[in-house]
């Protein structure tokens, strides 16, 4: 018997597809458009390549996009200094700071000088708080992608046992805590934690954030558990380059009830969510009702 595989491919076009009509609704009824603004600091290949694809799906949607590349150099008050300005412009309902940014820029500064009603990564101080405090906030992407992604399969979150495998304040952590706000069972695991395949086994739903080339097992599984594999590892097999999961696919979808596949599972998910969180932050910036 094999899990069945989620679809998250599939799962995001349908999503990009509904955010795209919501986005023409906007323009024909209230003659607005949602505008997000990217800002890449250096030459990462791995960022370069994010920011085209966040730029073409977002025009894809109807919606504006604009990248500012700035050089590696850049110092931190010229960031601060184009963050003021996006804040300030009414066109532009969110903006993303691509990470990581250069070792001598303080991350958190940035982040944290982002107006957090454009906060769409969802990485504010406040938005964290809110969402901590189950109030209503900017989620971060590739966590509200997996929970749609849950759900979808799942219905009913409550009750269940979840593990997350990592604590990064991107996606561990508010992975966390949208299961907790679900009323799910929460242990956050990490690389001090005790007896990780034991703590593994004991959960209905189990979340790999780590970083890690398919370091969770099959036998690390508890029978039809539902697997969300967020790692994006790049390694190198039988003389070509791979992505593979923090999962080890092979031996987990046995075990599985479900599983995401590495590519085509939580990857796509990320950057609809980006544009389902934009066309949020248009519609709270316009007193408009907001999407489902
Ligand atoms: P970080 O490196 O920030 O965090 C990794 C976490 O894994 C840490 O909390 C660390 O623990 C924990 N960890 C490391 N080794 C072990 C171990 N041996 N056992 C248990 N826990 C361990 O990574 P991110 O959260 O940023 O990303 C995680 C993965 O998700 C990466 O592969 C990344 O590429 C991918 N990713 C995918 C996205 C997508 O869109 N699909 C988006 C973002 C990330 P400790 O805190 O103790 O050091």
């Amino acid at each position: 018997m094999g899990a069945r595989i989620i679809d998250g491919k599939a799962f995001a076009g349908q999503l990009r597809g509904r955010v795209a009509a919501a986005v023409k609704r906007l323009q024909a009824e209230h003659g607005v458009t949602p505008g997000l603004a990217v800002v890449l600091v250096g030459e990462d290949p791995a960022s370069q390549v994010y920011v085209r694809n966040k730029g073409i799906q977002t025009r894809e949607a109807g919606m504006n996009s604009w990248e500012h590349k700035l050089p590696a150099a850049t110092s931190e008050a010229d960031l601060l200094a184009l963050i003021t300005r996006l804040n300030a412009d009414p066109a532009v309902h969110g903006i993303l700071v691509q990470l990581p940014l250069p070792t001598h820029v303080n991350a958190e500064a940035v982040l944290n000088a982002i107006d957090p009603a454009k906060d769409v990564d969802g990485f504010h101080i406040l938005n964290v708080g809110l969402l901590g405090t189950g109030q209503k906030s900017m989620v971060p992407c590739t966590p509200l992608g997996c929970l749609m992604m849950l759900r979808e399969q799942l219905g009913e979150l409550s009750g269940l046992n979840a593990v997350v495998v990592g604590r990064s304040n991107i996606v561990g952590k508010p992975m966390a805590q949208l299961l907790l706000n679900e009323s799910c069972t929460v242990t956050i695991a990490h690389s001090r934690t005790r007896d990780l395949a034991g703590v593994c086994r004991r959960a209905d739903i189990l979340v790999a954030a780590v970083g890690r080339p398919r370091m969770i097992p099959g036998n690390w599984i508890k029978p039809g558990a539902t697997v969300i594999d967020v790692g994006i590892n790049r390694i190198e097999e039988g003389g070509r380059n791979r992505l593979v999961g923090d999962v080890d696919f092979d031996s987990a979808v046995q075990v599985a009830g479900a599983i995401t596949p590495v590519p085509g599972g939580v990857g796509p998910m990320t950057i609809a969510c980006l544009l389902a969180n934009t066309l949020t932050a248009c519609c709270r910036a316009g007193g408009l009702p907001e999407p489902e």
